[in-house]
């Protein structure tokens, strides 16, 4: 398995669980390589294949990289979760510099898509491979659009709501399943990132179950949608919101 940003945060999460679920799991990173290298140790400490791999999502060379080397030290690739994704400072869209949104959607939108086809061409039947499953990390601002916050990134994640359903169709019959998951607040570093750490905190209250989730409870439903049991499953937008 690639899990894209695996070094912190839900796609931490999510490689932990998939090491204990017995995939071999190649994490990426852009920066973070201590992060990177400590979920790596904890997952070998613990008996399972772990590697990390520096490579920008937004990079078509390094996603190429990534994959060949995965092709190389861990064999067959049967699952991708395009985890990677960022957002900047929360600001109104009239204040949006194009170098921004070309930011926003190089990382969230043009990354998910590269390292999708790396993964067809792998996985496909039509080409030989053993079929396999793709995750796509969407969120629930593609439906509520983030106003005053980060229009560029919801509008970014309406793009994988879409790009999840046309692809699903496209390699239906190739042995490959591709579905998204939309998480809703969930305690990472991402608010950081837009500006406020404790966002969390502040939109709680509108959360029907009036909390935040943790990353663990979004990367139970990616590796649901991964496995054999979500089989007849393609093409679905999951939503875990705690009912937002
Ligand atoms: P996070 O804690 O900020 O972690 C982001 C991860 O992505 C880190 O591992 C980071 O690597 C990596 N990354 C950033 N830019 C990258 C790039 N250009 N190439 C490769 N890796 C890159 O994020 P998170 O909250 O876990 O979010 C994970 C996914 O869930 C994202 O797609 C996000 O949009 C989505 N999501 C999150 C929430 C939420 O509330 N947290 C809600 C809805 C959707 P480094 O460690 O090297 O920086």
């Amino acid at each position: 398995m690639i899990v894209t940003g695996g070094s912190r945060g839900i796609g931490a999460a999510t490689a932990r669980l998939a090491a204990a679920a017995g995939y071999a799991v190649c994490i990426s990173y852009v920066r973070n390589e201590p992060a990177a290298s400590a979920i790596v140790r904890e997952i070998v400490d613990a008996g399972g294949e772990a590697l990390a791999v520096a490579a920008d999502v937004a990079s078509e060379v390094d996603v190429i990289r990534l994959f060949e080397r995965v092709d190389r030290e861990l064999g067959t690739l049967t699952a991708l979760v395009n985890n990677a994704g960022v957002l900047e400072t929360q600001m109104r869209v009239e204040q949006m510099d194009s170098a921004r949104i070309g930011r926003v959607f190089g990382v969230n939108v043009f990354g998910s898509i590269l390292c999708a086809r790396e993964a067809v061409k792998r996985m496909s039947t039509r080409r030989g491979g053993a079929g396999g499953a793709i995750v796509n990390l969407s969120s629930i601002a593609s439906r509520l659009g983030a106003p005053n916050e980060y229009v560029d990134y919801a509008a970014a994640k309406g793009a994988i709501d879409t790009f999840t359903i046309g692809l699903a169709k496209e390699v239906a019959g190739e042995g490959i399943r591709v579905n998204a998951v939309r998480p809703g607040v969930i305690y990472t570093d991402i608010h950081a990132s837009g500006g406020e750490p404790n966002r969390v905190e502040r939109v709680k209250g509108s959360v029907p179950m009036q909390r935040g989730g943790n990353p663990e409870e979004v990367s139970k439903a990616i590796i649901w949608l991964l496995s054999d049991e979500a089989s007849y499953t393609t093409g679905a937008l999951l939503d875990v919101t705690g009912g937002r």
